[in-house]
């Protein structure tokens, strides 16, 4: 039988500069998902990469005495590294200087101009240059940009335009009637805010430029970001509007787009107008996530608050910095970073939480039964709270994740571990072992690992690498969502391998 398909994107960064903390976590959080939907047996397809041209770009390389080329080639490597350290599992990182993507976005450009979507005008306007962006009177936020709330000035220039008010009824039934913005606030947002007032034809070319790529039949003119940067979701799976690859076919919508929530509204507006222009179906979700603070700051250079997560990563390890960027973001409101609330995350959720309780279980089975699993012996009561919670669990993650819920996903998994440590105080096993009441131990020990087991097939999407180090103790090779239907999966009979500490505390005074 064939697998469905799961088609996950992030936006793609742009290589003006190394990325943060605050755009590391959109990649993190996309590969749980897509590590979720792996071991839930989907056809997965998980793309990320680099946005690679505008003006930002070509001022930074000029500044830095490089060729535009040689500017984003070292950018997309440093962005490259971070997405590996992060332990991320895309399938693709794509780059938009492609010559393949240039060549389909040229494309993409001609059609919509033979087909009058795109016409040549005249823009004056409110110009704001950090932002590239054209606006009217009324967008203006106090009369500034509304984007970056720095001063717009009055410019005119030649260049085309893009219809979007003849979409606009077609785009609103689709957001009305469909999941299509995530969170439910967003779409509000978007509906009253800008698609109501009604929307302006957008500017698609830049002459104040020429690091991007060139109008065909206009050379002068310089496609800008939104036929550039959000096509990368189709050209790179193979879409040409001459005729598309098998792959465009096969995962082609979209099942989310994960994005900033600052650029929602380009993935909600822009983009689905895009794909109507072109005859496509339009992405299933976009999911504007939350930002990470620092302390209650937003991340920037004036600000010198910016944190890096490879930095991160040198000093607690990869795992903690994945929990920390998945849990402490919920889904509608921002999440913070602190160095403090790091440390406690990572002795109590961590340290003590996970890692004691998969320590000090596989030290047990080893002083007790030389290290290899029991068969279940007598049954108690007391049992079944722990074993309902762990055959719960897969439900409940799994509706949280369909709801992109990630931090309460990690929650129901921690809850299992939460459990689990409970039933240490409740059982007692060394008393048990005193009495020499071996048939309840067993049962108690069994009943342990196999909820560890359980806990660490339902982590893997979260912490990698932490399960594997977990699967590795319990010698098990059972890690498949199939087998935590029911409480049986650790195989009796099998020799654990030696505890090895998986979250060693940390001193907060050091
Ligand atoms: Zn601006």
């Amino acid at each position: 039988m064939e697998k469905n398909k799961f088609y996950i994107t992030t936006s793609i960064a742009y290589a003006s500069g190394k990325p943060h903390i605050g755009n590391t976590y959109e990649v993190v959080l996309a590969d749980s998902i897509a590590r979720f939907k792996r071991l839930q047996g989907y056809d997965v397809y998980f793309q990320t990469g680099t946005d690679e041209h505008g003006q930002k770009i070509e001022e930074k390389a000029i500044k830095a005495g490089l060729q535009p080329q040689e500017f984003v080639d070292d950018m997309a490597r440093e962005v490259r590294k971070i997405w590996d350290t992060m332990n991320t599992s895309y399938d693709k990182f794509v780059r938009t200087t492609n010559p393949k993507h240039e060549d389909i976005v040229k494309k993409i450009f001609k059609k919509l101009y033979d087909k009058g979507d795109i016409y040549k005008g005249r823009y004056e306007g409110l110009y704001c240059t950090p932002c590239e962006s054209f606006f009217t009177e009324s967008q203006l936020v106090d009369g500034k940009c509304p984007d970056c709330g720095r001063e717009v000035s009055k410019t005119s220039e030649e260049a085309y335009f893009f219809k979007m008010s003849k979409y606009v009824d077609k785009l609103l039934d689709y957001i009305e009637s469909s999941n299509f913005i995530q969170p439910e606030s967003r779409k509000n947002e978007m509906i009253n805010n800008f698609i109501k007032p009604g929307l302006q034809d957008l500017c698609v070319t830049r002459t104040s430029f020429k690091w991007g790529i060139p109008v065909d039949f206009d050379p002068l003119h310089v496609i800008y970001v939104w036929l550039d940067a959000l096509t990368n979701y189709i050209t790179f799976i193979g879409y040409d509007p001459d005729g598309s690859d098998e792959k465009f076919n096969k995962y082609w919508p979209c099942d989310v787009h994960l994005v900033g929530k600052d650029i929602i509204r380009f993935h909600t507006i822009y983009w689905p107008i895009i794909l109507m222009a072109l005859d496509l179906p339009l992405p299933k979700k976009v999911f504007g996530h939350p930002w990470l603070l620092v302390g209650n700051d937003k991340m920037s250079k004036s600000k010198g608050n910016i944190i890096y997560a490879d930095d991160l990563v040198k000093e607690y390890g990869v795992d903690a910095i994945r929990y920390y960027f998945l849990h402490e973001i919920p889904f509608a409101n921002d999440g913070t970073y602190t160095d403090e609330l790091l440390i406690e995350r990572y002795n109590s959720d961590l340290a003590n939480n996970l890692g004691n309780l998969v320590n000090r279980t596989i030290s047990m089975a080893h002083k007790y039964f030389d290290g290899v699993v029991p068969e279940v012996g007598i049954k108690e009561d007391v049992d079944n709270e722990l074993i309902n919670t762990c055959l719960n669990a897969y439900d409940l993650v799994n509706s949280k994740m369909d709801e992109l819920k990630v931090a309460d996903a990690i929650d129901v998994v921690f809850g299992i571990f939460k459990r689990a440590n409970k039933y240490i105080d409740e059982t007692m096993p060394w008393v048990l072992a005193k009495e020499g009441n071996t048939d309840r131990l067993k049962t108690v020990i069994y009943n342990l690992l196999e909820s560890i087991r359980i806990g660490t097939v339902l982590l893997q999407p979260f912490l990698p690498e932490t399960a594997d180090k977990i699967f590795s103790q319990l010698n098990t090779e059972n890690k498949s969502f199939e087998s935590i239907k029911e409480f049986n999966g650790l195989d009796t009979d099998i020799k654990l391998n030696n505890p090895e500490p998986l979250f060693v505390r940390i001193d907060k005074n050091k």
